[in-house]
């Protein structure tokens, strides 16, 4: 964890410093060695939250993105369950991080817990997702003059394991390299957990206008008016298409053979 409580202040690790757990309030102890960055850890190493994994430069680089105050923030349901999210906004907003692998009953259980949340997902930890996504990223097709695509094949994009989320999930598929990458070019893609029509929707959003989105409301990504968008485009696809057909069908021969002519030059330019 980034935060221990020393002397009931939020600190964080640095040599020597004895703290202890916000959330089950036992000692830890700051790790400041060389090999891993900088962090608290129970002393008995059981740690008292079974849903944090190892706190990677990755996460505390996109964690960072925060003000302290709103990482690391513990969270109780009514049953007196205790996590600590990541990240929680102002709004009331979870961002979790998330670096390794995630059965789908415990992901389905944070969501459970969390209720309104985001993922983001390291999609730099194994070489074959970035490479799936950069072949799979071919088949997508865009809604016209929007920045929102669709597929019917979202496998082929994303690891299974994120498909049936129910929260959006943020793909990182550049990660940080240093640290200190310029953050503007710097993309995350969302596949939204709503489906049209059988068809997966992506959204991709600049990291810096996610942080943005984050601080300013409850939600990153529209889902709803993204769903009208993508629904009103698909209905208007199909009576143009149906348009195009009956007037094929009664076209002269004449037009018919202008049409094959029109087609052939428009495929030539494609
Ligand atoms: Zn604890």
């Amino acid at each position: 964890m980034r935060f221990a409580l020393v002397n009931d202040v939020r600190c964080e690790a640095a040599p020597r410093l004895i703290g202890s757990c916000p959330s089950c309030l036992q000692a830890m102890i700051a790790k400041c060695g060389n090999q891993r960055i900088r962090h608290w850890a129970h002393r008995s190493r059981v740690s008292c939250d079974t849903w944090k994994e190892r706190e990677t430069l990755w996460h505390r680089t996109l964690k960072d993105q925060f003000p302290a105050e709103w990482q690391e923030v513990q969270m109780r349901d009514d049953s007196g369950q205790r996590h600590i999210a990541d990240v929680r906004t102002a709004h009331g907003l979870v961002v979790e991080f998330q670096h390794s692998h995630l059965g789908a009953n415990e992901r389905a259980a944070r969501e459970a817990f969390y209720n309104n949340m985001v993922w983001v997902v390291d999609g730099t930890r194994l070489k074959r997702d970035r490479g799936r996504f950069q072949q799979g990223g071919k088949l997508l097709r865009r809604v016209p003059a929007t920045n929102l695509f669709f597929t019917h094949t979202p496998e082929a994009c994303f690891p299974v394991a994120w498909l049936s989320s129910t929260k959006p999930v943020f793909f990182d598929f550049e990660g940080v390299r240093d640290g200190s990458q310029t953050a503007d070019r710097h993309v995350l893609w969302c596949l939204l957990p709503e489906r049209v029509e059988g068809l997966a929707i992506l959204a991709p959003i600049p990291r810096q206008r996610f942080v943005t989105a984050a601080s300013e409301r409850a939600w990153i990504i529209p889902g709803k008016a993204v769903i009208e968008l993508l629904t009103t485009f698909l209905r208007r696809e199909r009576a143009v298409a149906e348009l195009n057909a009956r007037a094929w069908a009664y076209a002269s021969p004449n037009e018919r053979n202008f049409r094959r002519a029109r087609w052939r030059r428009r495929a030539r330019m494609r």
